[in-house]
């Protein structure tokens, strides 16, 4: 199986676009504040990520075989009807910065560290995207995350380390017993080619989420995945 590491993603926080969601006002302490910080997470961030590039042997109603692995949700067997191959990954912001926000007691250094930690995060998912689009060239690209939906729970993180080996690992990633990973600003998944694309945020109706990628659709479920 195809192996990718990306172990050299550069990152620069803008502080410019964290004040903004931070709610924190231009020119004021608070933005020297956070340039202090976004300086010292700059000089000791190595976010990175890993994929795969797994073979689709087999789908049922209810499940997908990916790699020799099988998977358990309706909503991912139907997302990759018509794929003959996907890219199970692990990405994070590295245990450079996990430590660095650990390590800040004071409350608003941590708030604003953790957002930056975030911010590392997303670098090494869009690496990661621009690695897979380049490479392979898919027709769209959409993802799954155990534990989104209902219809795929967290457990199913278990498959999807055994499927990834000792790679997350070698990024510094583990799998607590609880099904959580740390770093806690970790991603794990499985992107497939999509031309219509798919979020989770499509099917789920938690309001106000702030981290809410699409607009809920409240008859997709039944209309394109048979789930009532
Ligand atoms: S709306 Fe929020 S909770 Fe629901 S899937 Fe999207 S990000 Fe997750």
């Amino acid at each position: 199986m195809l192996e990718f590491f990306l172990n050299h993603i550069s990152f620069q926080p803008d502080t410019l676009e964290l004040l903004n969601k931070l709610h924190a006002r231009p020119n004021s302490e608070h933005q020297r504040h956070l340039e202090r910080l976004a300086e010292e997470a700059q000089a000791i961030a190595k976010p990175k990520a890993v994929y795969r590039v797994a073979a689709i042997d087999q789908r049922g109603e209810d499940y997908v075989v990916l790699g020799g692995t099988t998977f358990r949700s309706r909503i991912l067997a139907v997302n990759l009807k018509q794929v003959y191959r996907a890219f199970p990954f692990v990405a994070t912001c590295g245990v450079e910065l996990d430590k660095w926000v650990a390590s800040k007691d004071d409350t608003l250094d941590h708030f604003y560290a953790d957002a930056i930690a975030e911010r590392a995060l997303r670098a090494a998912i869009q690496t990661l995207v621009d690695h897979i689009t380049e490479h392979f060239r898919p027709d769209g690209l959409s993802e799954m995350n155990p534990g989104s939906l209902a219809d795929w729970p967290l457990y199913e993180q278990k498959p999807l380390f055994s499927l990834l080996g000792d790679s997350p690992a070698m990024i510094g990633v583990s799998l607590l017993p609880g099904m959580l990973m740390t770093p806690a600003k970790s991603v794990s998944g499985i992107w497939f080619p999509k031309a219509e694309s798919f979020a989770s945020c499509q099917l789920c109706p938690m309001p106000k989420c702030p981290g809410r990628r699409a607009p809920y659709e409240p008859d997709l479920a039944a209309r394109k995945y048979g789930i009532s």
